[in-house]
Order: C-alpha cells, then sequence, then structure tokens
C-alpha cells in the first residue's frame, strides 16, 4: 500500500455521511450560492476564531483580493510581505497596482522578521535601500500594509509585527491560508489564527487544514464598516441594492456545497488539530536521530496545525540526498518553496538578486515537506524515519 502525503480518503470515512447529508440538503433547497450553510459556517468559524465578523469567499486567493480591495491598497502603496510562502501572498497586491516590499524571515520560525520589517519600512519612507533591500525603478512608495505569513502552520510574531505595524501607522492582513487552528498564548489569552490584523484571511483548499471539496475561503474581521466593505466587494461592489456597484468588486463567493461540506468537517476538526500535535510529537523523537536534519521549531506558548511537516537538511546536497532515499522507499515528498518569490520571473521587475533575502534563499536550498495528516500512523512514521537513517 503507497504511503498518501496527505490521507483525505482516511478523512472522509469518518465525516462521509454528514457531509453527504449536508449535500443533499444543499441540492434540494436549490440555494448554491449564499445558501443558509454559507451564513452558518461564517457564524460558526467566527465564534472559533474570536473574532466578530467572517466573510465566506471563493478561495484563500480572493480572501486576500477582498481584504486589500477593501483596505483600498492600489497603485503606490509599499505591501511587505515575507518571500518565503505561496505566491498568492505577493501576487495579490501586486494584481492591485500596488508594490510587494519583501521581508525576510527569521531562521527559526521561517515567519516574517519583526526587526526586518521594521527596517523595510524605514527604508521605504526614506527611500534608503542601505537600510533594507528595496525593489527597484517603483518610484516613491507609501507604506500602507502588512501581510505576515503563519508558513506551515505557526502563527507569525504578531506582538512584534502589530507593534511595528502600529508605530509606522500600517494595516495588518493576516495570511492565515495554512495556519487555521493554529493558537498562541498572547498577553494572559489564548489567540486564534483569524483574530490577527484588520482583516484574517484563510483559505480551504482541500490540501489546507480545514479543507473543502474545491476551492473556498474566509475573511476575518471585527470592524463592522470593512465587513460592510468585504461583502460588497465580494460581489461585484454591490451597494444597497444588488444592482447598484458602488465600487469595484469580484466574483468571491463561496459555494453552498462547500460551505455544507465544510459545516461537517468542521465537527472533527479540533480532535484533527489534537491528532496533528500527536504526529508530530512522535516525528520529533524519530527525526531527531537523522544526522544534520532540522526540525520545524515551535516557540514556547504557540500550537502549530502542521499544514506542512517541513525540515531542512543540511544543504542542497544532502537534500537530494535524503529525498532520493525516501523516494526509493515509496515515501512521498514535496518542496515548499524552492524558489522564494523575490527571485521568481513573474517579479523581476522588482529588480531583486540572489543575497537580497539570505534566510529565505538558504531555507529554499534546504528545506522538504513529508507526509502529514491526522491519520498518519506511529509505524508509517518510522518506515518514514528508517528510509532517512538507511
Ligand atoms: C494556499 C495559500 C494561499 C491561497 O489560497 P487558495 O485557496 O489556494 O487561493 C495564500 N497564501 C498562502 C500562504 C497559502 O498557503
Amino acid at each position: 500500500m503507497s504511503i498518501p502525503f496527505i490521507d483525505l480518503k482516511t478523512q472522509y470515512g469518518r465525516v462521509s455521511g454528514k457531509v453527504q447529508e449536508g449535500i443533499a440538503k444543499v441540492l434540494d433547497s436549490g440555494a448554491f450560492i449564499n445558501g443558509p450553510d454559507v451564513i452558518r459556517l461564517e457564524e460558526r468559524l467566527a465564534e472559533y476564531c474570536g473574532t466578530r465578523y467572517a466573510v465566506g469567499c471563493a478561495s484563500g486567493t480572493d480572501a486576500l483580493m477582498m481584504a486589500l480591495m477593501a483596505l483600498n491598497v492600489g497603485p503606490g502603496d509599499a505591501v511587505f510581505c515575507p518571500p518565503f510562502t505561496f505566491m498568492a501572498t505577493a501576487e495579490v497586491p501586486a494584481l492591485l497596482g500596488a508594490t510587494p516590499v519583501f521581508v525576510d524571515v527569521d531562521p527559526q520560525t521561517l515567519n516574517m522578521d519583526p526587526k526586518k520589517l521594521d527596517a523595510a519600512i524605514r527604508a521605504v519612507e526614506s527611500g534608503d535601500a542601505s537600510l533594507h533591500p528595496l525593489p527597484k525603478n517603483v518610484g516613491k512608495l507609501r507604506p500602507k500594509a502588512v501581510i505576515p505569513v503563519d508558513i506551515f502552520g505557526l502563527l507569525a510574531d504578531y506582538q512584534g509585527i502589530l507593534a511595528v505595524a502600529a508605530e509606522h501607522g500600517l494595516f495588518v492582513v493576516q495570511d492565515a491560508a495554512q495556519s487555521f487552528g493554529a493558537t498562541v498564548e498572547m498577553s494572559g489569552a489564548t489567540r486564534r489564527a483569524g483574530s490577527f490584523g484588520s482583516i484574517a484571511c484563510t483559505s480551504f483548499f482541500p490540501a489546507k487544514p480545514l479543507g473543502c471539496y474545491g476551492d473556498g475561503g474566509m475573511c476575518f474581521t471585527d470592524d463592522a464598516d470593512l465587513l460592510e466593505l468585504l461583502r460588497s466587494v465580494r460581489v461585484h461592489g454591490q451597494g444597497r441594492d444588488k444592482y447598484e456597484n458602488v465600487r469595484l468588486g469580484i466574483t468571491g463567493r463561496l459555494d453552498t456545497l462547500q460551505a455544507a461540506v465544510l459545516l461537517a468537517k468542521f465537527e472533527i476538526f479540533p480532535d484533527e488539530v489534537r491528532l496533528r500535535q500527536e504526529v508530530a510529537a512522535r516525528y520529533a523523537v524519530l527525526l531527531s536521530k537523522v544526522p544534520g536534519l532540522t526540525l520545524p521549531v515551535v516557540p514556547q506558548g504557540y500550537i502549530s496545525v502542521f499544514a506542512q511537516y517541513s525540515v531542512q537538511a543540511r544543504s542542497t546536497a544532502h537534500r537530494d540526498e535524503l529525498l532520493a532515499k525516501l523516494a526509493a522507499a515509496g515515501v512521498p515528498t514535496s518542496i515548499y518553496y524552492p524558489k522564494p518569490l523575490h527571485l521568481q520571473s513573474a517579479f523581476a521587475n522588482l529588480g531583486h538578486a540572489l543575497g537580497d533575502m539570505p534566510v529565505s534563499e538558504a531555507a529554499a536550498s534546504r528545506i522538504f515537506s513529508i507526509p502529514m495528516h491526522p491519520y498518519l500512523e506511529a509505524g508509517v512514521q518510522e518506515t518514514i524515519a528508517k528510509a532517512m537513517l538507511g
């Protein structure tokens, strides 16, 4: 039997009855767009995240797009994002005509480094690229927003990032596409992914910690004005009336069928987050024996949902060696992310070069991900560890 990278089949075995029941109800109702399940899901997930409002949408990318449109991000704006992330984080500001300003990550957590964020904002404010590598040929930029990413399911350092953003008057948009369900103890309370910044965005792509059976996403906010803007932008900038368009928007709605799937899956989600901790704890013991392997760091007070279990080899050659051993043992692997965004051709216009973001570049050259899901059994994990030790 082959080892799956992510096991959606076993999960489906747990929820199939509820999923089929939910889907059947939607089919009977005919309310395929903005049906009652979408509103039910928004209420349930807002409560779980500890925010006042949630707005379901068509994908994590659309969630980011709607958030930046609601905050009026556009040409001339600098939007600070990490380069070690999925394309969408920096693609969305660029699609709106804003300029992504990349901020390197912390070598331990691989999340945005608040000190480098401060340097990057100061560099943009003063136009002094000696303070921090800046995009070239983009003219004078106005610092506008920060998009911290919770890479691989670990929350970014919001204590640090929110303080820097507040000092410079920037909006924070949390990219929680990988971290739904993750928590941190902060100022005596448990804070959950989805509760940081003016707007937080998540994705329900099937492979994410809470996934549907297609595309889906959600925005979270505590701000009633932003709620109204998000709802408007979600449907072509509609005003009070369906055929009154008061601004530009997108087709960002979440399908009712996907909301029904998510409601069924959400019932077992807290248990799945718990199971992920058990799987990660077993990996930590088994893989500590592999020479030269750096395991994911979860700082004190944090719970990661391990959207990916990503480890770092000593070097690219060492990674090649380990990947070959795993492939020979029938273990699927993946590299997230082999090329940081500042070096992607799509952003060649920003004029970045190798060396601009050394921590992201080093991580990209050494990192790889191994199977991770709530149903990964101890025996399979032993096989995976043995393959790397062999
Ligand atoms: C998956 C992902 C997105 C985009 O989500 P989609 O639902 O695929 O559009 C955005 N940011 C990060 C960090 C992601 O991992």
